[in-house]
């Protein structure tokens, strides 16, 4: 059997940066928490916890604690007053946002100084999207899966790092086509590192018999590999670990499967599945 890998596979740079420090800090002796996830993966979340950082979900219920620890936040950000709460709270924060995210939510504050009403191509829900809300004007600002009519004399239409990028080009030219303005600028912040899998997700589809794409469920950019790849290989899967993997029971003889990973899964799930593909499925 044939296994392709992607060429950029694993965590990407701002994951890496982040789970990197957060180590660090898991053996500095001092009380570390995590406030929601590092990113979107479980088994990197299960990692950080069984080094002994210690995590908790919402701003409501602070750790007895906070006084006297540390407190890391997310790959994706977070909304300025909720890192302003945690700085009063505990006694110190390190700020993990990837620096790519972080210049997004820049460029999207000098927008609005300069009069732009700003789109967000994104998902609501996301944390990427709640951080860029809670750091510029939320009264300028809408997030949007589908073209809306919006009305203003500036727009700017920018993007979540990971969406998919002909999917935001034609958000886009809608947007031109629908909204009222006198000046519309449209600037695409899309993460190099999630186009470049984007664009490997299509190439390895049509190669391979079998796809698997690794990483967690709520993951954003996995997601949108494994979108890709399905539209060109029905024969795609998406799995978080080699678990998953093992409960469909594959039997069927592949001679050419692919491989991919979300920006924030980490090597030992993909070490893990290619072991498992060694053996022909087995064990
Ligand atoms: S995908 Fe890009 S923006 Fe997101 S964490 Fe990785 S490097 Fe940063």
């Amino acid at each position: 059997m044939e296994i392709k890998l992607a060429s950029k596979i694993g965590f990407c740079y701002g994951v890496q940066r982040a789970y990197e420090k957060a180590v660090e800090l898991s053996k500095s002796g001092e009380k570390v928490y995590l406030y929601g996830d590092l990113v979107h993966n479980n088994e990197v979340k299960k990692d950080l916890l069984n080094r002994g950082i210690l995590s908790f979900e919402s701003l409501d219920v602070l750790p007895e604690d906070s006084g006297e620890a540390i407190c890391i936040i997310r790959a994706h950000g977070v909304p300025k007053k909720d890192k302003e709460y945690l700085e009063k709270n505990f006694k110190k924060i390190v700020d993990l946002t990837c620096p790519i995210v972080e210049n997004v939510f820049k460029y999207a504050y000098e927008m609005q100084k300069k009069g732009y009403f700003i789109v967000a191509y994104g998902k609501k829900e996301h944390a990427e999207m709640i951080g860029l809300k809670g750091n510029i004007d939320e009264e300028k600002v809408i997030i949007l899966r589908e073209p809306t009519y919006v009305k203003s004399d500036k727009i700017c239409i920018i993007t979540q790092t990971t969406m998919d990028y002909n999917n935001f080009k034609n958000f886009s030219s809608e947007m031109v086509k629908l909204c009222d303005y006198n000046e519309i600028l449209i600037k695409d912040t899309i993460c190099y590192e999630t186009k470049i899998r984007e664009n490997e997700a299509k190439d390895i589809a049509i190669w391979a018999e079998f796809v698997i794409i690794i990483g967690g469920k709520h993951s954003s950019n996995t997601r949108k590999l494994y979108e890709i790849s399905k539209k060109y290989n029905e024969n795609t899967v998406h799995i978080d670990s080699v678990n998953e993997l093992k409960e469909m029971q594959i039997t069927k003889q592949y001679n050419r499967v692919g491989i991919l990973t979300g920006t924030s899964t980490p090597n030992k799930s993909l070490e893990e599945v290619i072991e498992y593909l060694r053996r022909g499925f087995d064990g």
